[in-house]
């Protein structure tokens, strides 16, 4: 808006016709007391003054308007009787932009002056706009930047502070911080451990990695330089974001030798446990069996029925652990040949049938396929699939056995209506000594039958899993590939 500052009306009127009639918007003040507390009260992009003026004269308003902020740097067209006056006016107002128009005033010169001051107020407009938002740009970034340098400090100093080697990389991956325990393991610190000749390097198999974006483990060995012993350590790597974006990778090496080595001891103990528990009971199991076949006396042979009984779980029991130390070595053989999948599974529910008589054990379809694998190891998973089946029956004393075919692959399913199995655990179940938790009550067990189950299946190319609702029963599956239909 425009300020137009003269005592005559007349002349605010004629001015602001011209003004107006060319678009600008105006504003009048008939004296220069007048005209102050306009510019207090609102903006103005320039001002039209006139010299002349009985109270305060244009000179004293422009010097006065010099003396606020608000108003220094407002441009002022000066209209004078004389142009001998212009040395007056250059002395009043200094900072902002000056000019002056001599009367009787020429419109079109009036015109030329107030749009090229106009022109001019809107630039310097933009250019303080422009400047603003740079500033606060650049304010804004440095305190991102300030922010940036805190955390990278803070995480510096807590990975100085913990006993595994740590470190950072870019987004690319290349290392740009190490502890100082790093030096211990490598002459500097912009390279990875070098790793036991027999393991997998580091560099290349975190760089493999990155690209998914996901938290990256490895088991290595490495070892101090002024030590001859590598020792396992596990290298865990997460991706640290910002705005979603990763922006860098933080990792540490953590020794596990001495867990290594106490899992190692266990395993094999339980292999030793196993094999030295395993030759007395099958002696036992034998003399038991035999006793069984001598003996006439109804009570003495309900007794040395259910020693049989007992002898057989235990067995069972030993079995398995003999199995899982077989996995951990991987040691455990499988004998396979083509073989007919429908007399294994008849046979495996006629013993089923025979060492739970008072279970009813439906049959549903045929399994009339040639298969190829280890039948021994694949009855073990369906005699495991249906004793859980038993065992978790909860007086519901009914389990299915469902045979299914499609073109390439036999389907086989054993189905209970016992207790179930709540969704969040079903993931969990082939893990190794992996029990629920409410189901402990139930049933004893070790918690290693479906575990091994899983590296048979696994094995032989076969998926499996469990469709299960608590207190509706579960429902235990697997398919394998077929050879022949028969
Ligand atoms: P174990 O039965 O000896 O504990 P498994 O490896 O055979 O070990 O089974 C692991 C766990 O899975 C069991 O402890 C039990 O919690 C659950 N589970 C297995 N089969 C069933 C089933 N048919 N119904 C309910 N829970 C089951």
């Amino acid at each position: 808006m425009i300020l137009i500052i003269d005592d005559k009306p007349e002349n605010l009127y004629s001015l602001k016709t011209i003004l107006s009639l060319h678009s600008f918007p105006v504003d009048t003040a008939e004296s220069g007391e007048e005209a102050l507390k306009k510019v207090l009260k609102n903006s103005y992009a320039l001002i039209i003054l006139d010299v002349q003026m009985p109270g305060m004269d244009g000179f004293e308003v422009a010097e006065a308007l010099s003396g606020y902020s608000k108003s220094k740097d407002i441009p002022i067209i000066f209209l004078s009787a004389a142009s001998t006056e212009k040395r007056f006016i250059t002395k009043g107002y200094t900072s902002g932009g000056i000019d002056y128009i001599t009367k009787p005033i020429d419109p079109d010169i009036l015109l030329l002056k107030v749009k090229t001051f106009y022109k001019l107020f809107e630039q310097t407009r933009q250019l303080n706009e422009m400047q603003d938002i740079l500033r606060s740009e650049i304010e804004f970034r440095k305190q991102a930047q300030a922010e940036i340098n805190a955390k990278a400090q803070e995480l510096r100093s807590t990975l100085e502070s913990i006993p595994q080697l740590a470190f950072t990389t870019r987004d690319s991956g290349q290392i740009e911080y190490t502890n100082s325990q790093w030096l211990e393991y490598q002459h500097n610190s912009y390279q990875f451990p070098v790793t036991h000749p027999d393991d997998p390097e580091i560099a290349p198999a975190f760089l493999a990695a990155l690209t998914l974006g996901r938290p990256f483990e490895l088991e290595v060995r490495i070892k101090k330089k002024a030590e001859n012993e590598y020792r396992y350590h596990l290298m865990r790597v997460l991706p640290a974001r910002e705005n979603d974006v990763i922006v860098r990778w933080v990792g540490t090496f953590t020794d596990i030798e001495d867990q290594k080595q106490a899992i190692k001891r266990k395993d094999e103990f339980i292999s030793i446990a196993s094999h030295e528990l395993k030759t007395p009971l099958t002696t036992i199991k034998a003399y038991v069996q035999l006793l069984e076949r001598m003996t006439e006396d109804g009570t003495a042979k309900n007794y040395v029925e259910r020693t049989l009984f007992q002898v057989k779980k235990l067995d069972t029991l030993i079995t398995d652990l003999l199995d899982i130390s077989r996995i951990e070595s991987g040691k455990m053989k499988f004998d396979k040949k083509e073989f007919e999948f429908e007399p294994m599974l008849a046979g495996a529910i006629d013993m089923a049938r025979q060492t739970y008589p008072d279970f009813n054990f439906a049959r549903e379809g045929a399994a009339q396929a040639e298969v190829f694998g280890d039948d021994t190891r694949l009855e073990q998973v369906l005699v495991n699939f249906i004793s859980n089946a038993v065992k978790y029956s909860r007086g519901r004393k009914e389990v299915c056995i469902q045979a299914k075919s499609d073109s390439d692959k036999l389907m086989i399913s054993v189905k209970d209506f016992g207790i179930g199995i709540p969704k969040e655990y079903q993931a969990d179940l082939f893990k190794k000594f992996y029990r629920v938790e409410e189901t402990t009550t139930h049933a004893q067990g070790l918690g290693i039958g479906l575990y091994i189950c899983s590296e048979i299946l696994d094995r032989h190319d076969c998926k499996y899993g469990v469709e299960s609702e608590p207190d509706h029963g579960s429902t235990f599956y697997f398919s394998i590939p077929i050879i022949n239909h028969s």
